[in-house]
């Protein structure tokens, strides 16, 4: 069976190579991750604000000035990578663009910054960002859930998304408040007989910008009975 996955595998390789994520161009046959042309990928450095995890140009602050005035519901984020290029458009195009192979990629990372935070051992579960049903339909997947598979193999923890849905398709308008766009998503959204058991979970999304979209699960969650949300994201927006 093995030998039989690893054909398999051999064979999908050379009839489609796998791409480098940051770039798209064709990888050596057999090559893992990305090309060896980038040396400065934007990763987050530290110090970083202790709810969102996005990085701080003044040490002694605990948070950055988006956390100081609006709700943080979740214990903390894990972002990867800034939310600048050339990150934000490769991101992009596993939603835009069908690049649905880069979620191998960026789940190890977002994996391997969980398991760093000690948080691997404590999580119950797994839960993807929902999207609708004619979202989903008009693209053919949920990339935060792509993106969840990969981190729940990394970690081996269950993923879930049968039970944190969104059953209404509201497009998020720009000259709404964050109050107001966290309000509309979390009328968007359903928790359905979520398990007594799930106390800890991990939410998982691809970006990270206004926080209003975790700052809704997290609030729709706790009502549901969970404890603590941490959340797993590839990249965070700048804010402030
Ligand atoms: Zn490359
Ligand atoms: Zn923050």
């Amino acid at each position: 069976m093995q030998i039989q996955n690893k054909w398999n595998r051999a064979m999908i390789d050379l009839v489609f190579p796998r791409r480098c994520p940051i770039c798209d161009e064709v990888m050596p046959y057999g090559a893992k991750g990305i090309c060896g042309k980038h040396e400065l990928l934007p990763y987050v450095t530290e110090p970083t604000c202790m709810k969102c995890g996005k990085s701080l140009d003044d040490e002694e602050l605990e948070y950055c000035a988006d956390c100081r005035t609006h709700t943080r519901s979740f214990e903390r984020a894990y972002p990867v990578f800034r939310y600048v290029e050339p990150v934000a458009s490769s991101v992009l195009a596993i939603k835009y663009h069908n690049k649905r192979e880069y979620v191998e990629y960026y789940g190890s990372l977002v994996a391997e910054r969980i398991r760093k935070a000690g948080l691997a051992e404590r999580l119950q579960i797994i839960l993807p960002v929902p999207v609708h049903r004619s979202k989903l339909r008009k693209r053919g997947y949920n990339q935060a859930e792509l993106l969840a598979d990969v981190v729940g193999r990394r970690l081996d923890i269950p993923v879930d998304n049968g039970h944190l849905l969104r059953v209404s398709d509201t497009t998020p308008q720009k000259e709404l408040s964050p109050l107001e766009r966290a309000n509309n998503i979390k009328q968007a959204l359903e928790v359905r007989a979520l398990p007594a058991e799930w106390k800890t979970v991990l939410l998982i999304d691809d970006i990270y910008t206004t926080g209003a979209t975790v700052q809704a699960c997290t609030e729709a969650l706790q009502e549901a009975g969970v404890e603590q949300v941490y959340v797993g994201v590839i990249c965070i927006g700048e804010g402030r």
